[in-house]
């Protein structure tokens, strides 16, 4: 699972970590997702933050 790596998500708000999960090593570019961030209380765009 060496090309598996864990990524968090932040929102681009308040700066949250809302989201883990893992992808691949391989995949191009940063991850940026529409994701519901609680203390925003609204969704939000949230980029990929190591
Ligand atoms: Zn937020």
């Amino acid at each position: 699972m060496a090309d598996r790596v864990i990524i968090t998500l932040a929102c681009s708000e308040c700066k949250d970590r809302n989201y883990y999960f893992d992808r691949n090593k391989k995949q191009e570019g940063k991850l940026e997702l529409k994701k519901f961030c609680k203390k925003c209380g609204k969704r939000t765009l949230h980029k990929e933050t190591k």
